[in-house]
């Protein structure tokens, strides 16, 4: 996957992306990471991206020259060849010409953030990213460019970089191959529609505390189902809204009612 980040602040990102498994993700070609500073594309000796709004108040906002000629440049790039491999896939939203792709807005106002976001971004070759900053960016980008908005929570940062990081970080870990089997991501919080159970490491007792002795037994059919119960009973005692939607077998119905039971009885 292709990801396009634009902003004002790009050297904010390499310190997050090249770490870890981001950075091997980079280094196996599973994920590219384009930086494009939207000061490049402002006009006049100064390179102004930011005026005060119209009709006063306080704050900036970010001019739509800069961000049009900023996605429509790169748009152009790619059109003539530099990505010639985009041409041939019709998952594209941004329309040039018969051409599409999705551009993201990242906004406190957009559509909540998910691991099913996450998921369905995955389908994308190349996704594009719009950071906001100040009081954000003039309402014309995001009524006639944008394709896409979306928020990473009931907050208000600085800017839309931390929410970009974050967006390409959920989704990159989803991507085939990024993550090792070891550490797959199917049995991840929010993946399977439950919140995970607990882990445990070496040592086996520390300061007293052993690891469940299930854990230790080696018995795989005893494991698997203990750590279902155990994230069922996260998920009912932490988030159990999320029981209305996850896919339940018989027994996690089962054990569901014993724990209701139990707590009836305390
Ligand atoms: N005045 C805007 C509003 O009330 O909706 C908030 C602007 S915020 C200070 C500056 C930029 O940070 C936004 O344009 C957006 O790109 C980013 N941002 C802030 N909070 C965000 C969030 N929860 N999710 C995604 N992006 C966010």
């Amino acid at each position: 996957m292709h990801i396009d980040i634009l902003t004002l602040f790009p050297e904010m990102f390499p310190g997050y992306l090249n770490e870890s498994i981001l950075k091997r993700a980079q280094a196996a070609g599973l994920l590219h990471v384009s930086l494009h500073n939207l000061r490049d594309y402002a006009s006049g000796k100064h390179r102004v991206t930011d005026e005060p709004p119209y009709g006063g108040g306080g704050g900036m906002v970010l001019k739509p020259g800069p961000i049009f000629a900023a996605v429509e440049s790169l748009l152009l790039r790619l059109r003539s060849g530099q990505a010639s491999n985009l041409q041939s896939q019709n998952e594209k939203r941004l329309e040039i010409g018969d051409w599409r792709l999705p551009l993201i807005l990242l906004t406190p106002q957009g559509r909540p953030f998910t691991q099913q976001v996450a998921q369905e971004l995955t389908q994308h070759d190349r996704l594009l990213l719009l950071c906001g900053r100040y009081e954000g960016v003039d309402e014309r980008v995001r009524q006639h460019l944008v394709t896409d908005e979306i928020s990473i929570g009931d907050f208000v940062l600085t800017g839309g970089e931390l929410a970009a990081m974050v967006l390409v970080d959920a989704v990159a870990r989803l991507l085939p191959g990024v993550l090792g089997a070891e550490d797959a991501a199917e049995e991840d919080s929010h993946a399977t529609g439950l919140l995970e159970g607990p882990h445990y490491t070496r040592p086996e007792t520390f300061r007293n505390w052993s690891v469940p002795e299930v854990l230790r037994s080696g018995h795989a059919a005893n494991i698997a189902r203990w750590r279902r119960e155990q994230a069922l009973r996260r998920t009912w005692q932490r988030r159990p809204n999320l029981l209305l939607t996850a896919e339940l077998s018989e027994a996690d119905r089962w054990f569901l009612g014993k724990l209701a039971q139990e707590a009836s009885e305390r």
